[in-house]
């Protein structure tokens, strides 16, 4: 896809602090944290919404969230982290190519 930051990023044509890779992800840094740790596991298909998500995306979303738990002690999550998917405008989705945020590596507040 023309034009994506992620995209750009799995391409290698946009620098990250990559932490993970395999053939269908990549997990980075996120450039702006809003944690103390603060990643983001990208597929490297692009699609932009959940509502894109057909059964193999689905499938491959389910991979991902697998992935993510198998890997969170060797990402410094041992103590626990929160998954956020900014879905659409009203959640302030600002790139649209699907991604899961991973927050974690201080204790967060939730109320
Ligand atoms: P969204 O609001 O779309 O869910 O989150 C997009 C995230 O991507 C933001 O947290 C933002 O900081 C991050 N981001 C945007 N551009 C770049 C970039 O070029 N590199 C990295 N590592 N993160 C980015
Ligand atoms: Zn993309």
């Amino acid at each position: 896809m023309e034009n994506c930051v992620f995209c750009k990023i799995v391409a290698g044509e946009i620098p990250s602090s990559k932490r993970y890779e395999d053939e269908e992800l990549v997990i980075f840094e996120d450039i702006a944290p809003k944690a103390k740790i603060h990643l983001l596991c990208v597929p490297k298909e692009h699609f932009a919404l959940l509502s894109e998500a057909d059964d193999a995306r689905a499938a491959l979303l389910g991979r991902m969230l697998k992935k993510i738990g198998t890997l969170a002690p060797s990402l410094g999550l041992a103590g626990g982290y929160r998954l956020v998917v900014n879905q659409g405008e009203a959640a302030g989705q600002t790139v649209h190519h699907l991604h899961i945020h991973i927050l974690g590596g201080e204790p967060l507040p939730w109320e």
